[in-house]
């Protein structure tokens, strides 16, 4: 390793944010260099968002498997292959890998292997030696919670999901109500797992739209997902029988083969030397930035999950651009707007939701302003089988003007649907111009378009 290498700007963590930040920097002819502990490409690559779509497509065949008798197949499954699915997907994760690291030496942009700390303003060592730069940018990401209770490392986390799980668990049970939680649920039973899901309160997803909840909550019941309510866990226990959740009401669950911690994550920062370099955290860790990404040390900022705005891979990457375009690309006001971030939660069926919440709404205008329109129906895939699975639709407008505040859809197909409502909304469209817009049919995104 060279050491003393000055550059223009070092990015530590190589994931969404790092690498995004890093590449547009290098665009305008920056000297860039990257520090990655892990895998290039981050969570979102090696242990989120690619690997867990990949196994929502698995379990999305499972659900065509079981609709296709009713278009007149006639299919024989023998089974499925855990093992061969979890080697495609690894396969592909490392190409990506590989990718990722061919675009950077490509722009040229010099990877540094290893753990970084900041040793001070533009000083950042990895592994013992030193590099500088004008500008250092802190964009470690996270890590998954696991709660300090007794027995908690007998359970596992999305990491060991992905890089330890050797076979399809025959029970499992999952802790947690959030995006991980419901996700892995629906993936699993699809595929064939004895699913219950242990949540804290009454529902799932609980900051988001109260339709959302409710509908993903009776088709998660519906497809044989057991929710158990007000359980706040206490203890994890092994036996002869497998591994038994112990809460605070006093309950025991047995009997299970495999349990899935996913309550949240926890910011990458314990070891970066951000006291000593004067950079200010929040009480659970996470670096306090401005709407410009700047921290409390000159020339030092974060992007991405380690800020603790959205966790969401494309808003780690849009901030990461917008700052390499506003300190060099001669855009001084260029910045990330965290409002009507729209997100897709990819459950059984899917979710897609951006902007305001009815209550949000609710709580932020004069009640007789809000206005909120709602459509339910059986998608026309589902009209020649038994087992039918409902779309929900839910737009929040305010004002005489109806201006759509929030689009919440929960039904198949509205991964896809939202990100062009979600421009649209953005633009400040209003409930007229859903209305004149053609429909498209037949399809369910037209009830977007013609909800009266
Ligand atoms: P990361 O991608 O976490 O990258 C941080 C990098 O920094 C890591 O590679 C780490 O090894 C490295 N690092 C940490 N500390 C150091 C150090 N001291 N020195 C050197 N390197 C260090 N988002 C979506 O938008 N859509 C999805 O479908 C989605 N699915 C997800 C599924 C799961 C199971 C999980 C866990 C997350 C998912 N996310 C999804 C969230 C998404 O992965 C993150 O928001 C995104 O990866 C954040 O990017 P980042 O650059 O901030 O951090
Ligand atoms: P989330 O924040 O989505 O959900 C975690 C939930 O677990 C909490 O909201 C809380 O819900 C519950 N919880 C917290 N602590 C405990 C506890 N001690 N015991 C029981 N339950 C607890 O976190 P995830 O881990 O699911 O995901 C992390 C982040 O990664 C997400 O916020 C998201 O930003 C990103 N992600 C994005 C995805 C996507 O874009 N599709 C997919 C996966 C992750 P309650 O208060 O109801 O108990």
């Amino acid at each position: 390793m060279t050491q003393n290498t000055h550059y223009d700007v070092i990015a530590i963590g190589g994931g969404s944010g790092g690498l995004a930040m890093v590449q547009r920097a290098a665009e305008y002819g920056k000297r860039c260099a990257v520090v990655e502990a892990g895998r290039l490409g981050g969570t979102c690559v090696n242990v989120g968002c690619v690997p867990k779509k990949v196994m929502w497509y698995a379990a999305h065949h499972a659900h065509g498997l079981r609709d296709a008798g009713a278009y007149g197949f006639d299919l024989q499954v023998s089974g499925h292959d855990w093992n061969r699915l979890r080697l495609g997907r690894d396969a592909y994760l490392r190409r990506l890998n590989g990718i990722y690291a061919g675009n950077l030496e490509r722009k040229g942009v010099v990877v540094y292997p290893g753990h970084g700390e900041i040793g001070g303003p533009g000083r950042v060592s990895v592994d013992g030696a030193v590099l500088t730069a004008d500008r250092v940018v802190i964009a470690t990401g996270g890590y998954p919670i696991v709660p300090a209770i007794p027995g908690a490392q007998l359970g596992i986390t999305s990491d060991d999901f992905f890089n330890k799980l050797d076979k399809l668990p025959a029970r499992v049970g999952i802790v947690g109500s959030g995006y991980i939680a419901t996700e892995l649920a629906c993936l699993l039973a699809a595929l064939g797992s004895d699913v219950t899901v242990f949540v804290r309160f009454e529902s799932v997803l609980r900051s988001f739209e109260p339709m959302l909840q409710e509908k993903l909550l009776r088709q998660m019941q519906q497809d044989g997902i057991e929710v158990v309510t007000n359980t706040v866990p206490v203890a994890l226990e092994s036996d002869k029988q497998g591994l038994s959740l112990l809460a605070q009401n006093g309950a025991r669950h047995a009997g299970l083969e495999v349990l899935i911690w996913a309550v949240g994550r926890a910011p990458n920062t314990a070891t970066l030397g951000l006291q000593q370099a004067g950079i200010d955290t929040d009480q659970r860790g996470f670096v306090r930035t401005d709407n410009f990404q700047r921290t409390s040390l000159a020339g030092t900022y974060a992007i991405g999950d380690v800020t603790g705005r959205e966790a969401l891979t494309p808003v780690a990457i849009a901030a990461g651009r917008r700052l390499s375009d506003r300190l060099y690309g001669g855009m001084p006001g260029r910045h990330l707007d965290y409002q009507n971030i729209p997100t897709v939660i990819f459950t059984h069926p899917p979710i897609g939701t951006v902007g305001l919440t009815e209550p949000e709404a609710r709580e932020k205008f004069p009640d007789q302003e809000v206005r909120v329109y709602t459509s339910e129906f059986v998608p026309m895939y589902y009209a020649m089988m038994e087992t039918k699975v409902r779309t929900s639709m839910k737009l929040v407008t305010v004002g005489a003007e109806k201006r759509v505040l929030g689009c919440h859809v929960i039904g198949d197909g509205a991964d896809e649907m939202l990100q062009g409502f979600a421009v649209a909304i953005r633009m400040g469209a209003c409930k007229q111009d859903f209305d004149d817009t053609i429909a498209i049919h037949p399809t369910s995104a037209e009830e977007l378009v013609t909800m009266r």
